[in-house]
């Protein structure tokens, strides 16, 4: 989509630290990281967010569930614990409006977020 940040990763336009990629599914470094290991997973598929999935899309959401997983495993996060986070809406602070998945590991982790 024109003007979306990570539709410019996915074509190319702007640079990314990619991590895995498939005919589906991207991953990449977050430019400002939370923590030791900090990816975004994302669709190629322009979806704006959550409130956003169809039907058709639900094969692909347990596709970026499993480069979450397999992520986490590569990267050495899998025994520790991790999070996979959705940031939906302004409350919750979602600044990109291209559907993402934080994988976040590599340290210990407060409950309940911030
Ligand atoms: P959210 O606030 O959930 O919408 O998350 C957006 C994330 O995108 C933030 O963690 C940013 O640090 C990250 N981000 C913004 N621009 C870039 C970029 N060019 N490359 C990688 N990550 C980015
Ligand atoms: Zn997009």
């Amino acid at each position: 989509m024109a003007g979306c940040l990570f539709c410019g990763i996915i074509d190319g336009k702007i640079p990314a630290n990619l991590v895995y990629q498939d005919e589906r599914v991207m991953a990449f470094k977050d430019i400002n990281p939370q923590a030791p290991v900090h990816f975004l997973i994302i669709p190629r598929k322009h979806v704006a967010g959550v409130l956003d999935i169809a039907p058709e899309d639900h094969g692909l959401i347990g596709a970026i569930f499993a480069v979450a997983a397999r992520l986490a495993r590569e990267h050495g996060i899998a025994d520790g614990g991790f999070r996979v986070v959705v940031n939906s809406g302004s409350d919750a602070g979602q600044s990109v409006f291209h559907l993402h998945y934080h994988l976040i590991g590599g340290r210990r982790m407060s409950w309940p977020p911030g």
